[in-house]
């Protein structure tokens, strides 16, 4: 048996029972582990859809360019799909990405422009802008704009939310995943509530974000927007592919108590996962804590990515050190 190219490859991953950091639970706490991805994050998913879909709409031609503002995981998604179906790229990110995650980008054959982090985002500097622009500026060029093509929602909504129900034999009770464009949560949410209306979907922000206090108010509070380092989770926006109609909690976990937990997970659980996993399931087990989690019920978690672009900061004691985010005994 083989795959006709590595695209085939993408989703079915597996689900992988917690058990150290979930000890005080009696209910089943699982992980779906999306850096089985060939590109390592559930961002595959959605770069192989969105191109198929502007294929479908003939939104790109044979030998055009793809330009997308992204802060990694989904420009190794379109990058993989691209090279194997013959595009090239270009790539606008932030600089608060980890270099390991550009070089990736770069490695796939992909052009990448840094951007700064702290301007507006209409800002004409803002990795949103310069997408925006390359993609007036270039002719023949897609920009498949994730935060509000409804193609990314759909590729949960096809796949991620079908193979938990499957993978849990409806069993699923409660579901919990990051929010960073909307998209994983927002499919996967739709497709499982569909099933099952009584499945709870929780969504994980972080401090520094807009997102909780929108979703508790209806209020869009530029107060709310400060620097944090967790990356691929919370907004100073609000995309499309975010329905906040499909959450019932938003719970926000700051930088500190997110990449503790990202550690705990590699040395307790063999979990080797990036930043918003850790932030992921240290918002599951507040929410579990909180809501009387018991005995009957299961939980599905979404690690979206993969330690390996984290080395340097995250799995880095003087970085940690530096920034305040170990305990004195460690
Ligand atoms: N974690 C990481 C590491 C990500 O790159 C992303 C994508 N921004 C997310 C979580 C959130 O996923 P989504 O965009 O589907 O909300």
């Amino acid at each position: 048996m083989y795959y006709n190219s590595i695209l085939e490859t993408i989703g079915n991953t597996p689900l992988v029972k917690l058990n150290e950091v979930t000890k005080e639970f009696e209910g089943t706490i699982l992980a779906k582990v999306e850096y089985f991805n060939p590109g390592q994050s559930v961002k595959d998913r959605i770069g192989l859809k969105m191109i198929e879909d502007a294929e479908e709409k003939g939104l790109i031609e044979p030998g055009g360019t793809i330009i997308e503002g992204t802060s990694g995981n989904t420009g190794m998604g379109l990058a993989l799909a691209a090279t194997i179906k013959g595009y090239d790229c270009i790539f606008t990110t932030t600089d608060k990405q980890s270099k390991a995650k550009i070089d990736l980008l770069r490695a796939l054959g992909a052009e990448v422009k840094i951007c700064p982090t702290d301007v507006e985002p209409d800002d004409p500097r803002s990795y949103y802008s310069v997408a925006k622009r390359l993609s007036e500026e270039i002719p023949n060029s897609y920009y498949p704009n994730q935060y509000d093509n409804p193609s990314n929602t759909q590729a949960h909504y096809e796949t991620t939310g079908p193979e938990i129900w499957e993978q849990t034999e409806g069993k699923v009770t409660h579901y919990v995943a990051g929010m960073g464009t909307g998209g994983t949560v927002s499919g996967t949410s739709k497709y499982l509530k569909e099933q099952n209306a009584e499945i709870k979907t929780v969504g994980v922000d972080s401090e520094g974000s807009v997102y909780k206090h929108y979703f508790e108010t209806g209020e869009f509070d530029k107060d709310e927007i400060h620097p944090y380092l967790t990356e691929g989770i919370g907004e100073d926006i609000i995309p499309e592919n975010m329905d906040f109609d499909l959450l019932d909690e938003v719970i926000q976990v700051n930088d500190k108590n997110a990449f503790q937990m990202t550690r705990k997970l590699a040395k307790k659980e063999g979990l080797f996962v990036g930043g918003s996993c850790g932030a992921a399931v240290y918002g599951a087990l507040e929410y579990a804590r909180n809501n009387n989690f018991g005995k009957d019920d299961t939980m599905v978690i979404i690690l979206p990515d993969s330690g390996t672009r984290y080395v340097s900061k995250i799995y880095n004691d003087e970085w940690m050190d530096e920034h305040g985010f170990l305990d004195s005994d460690e």
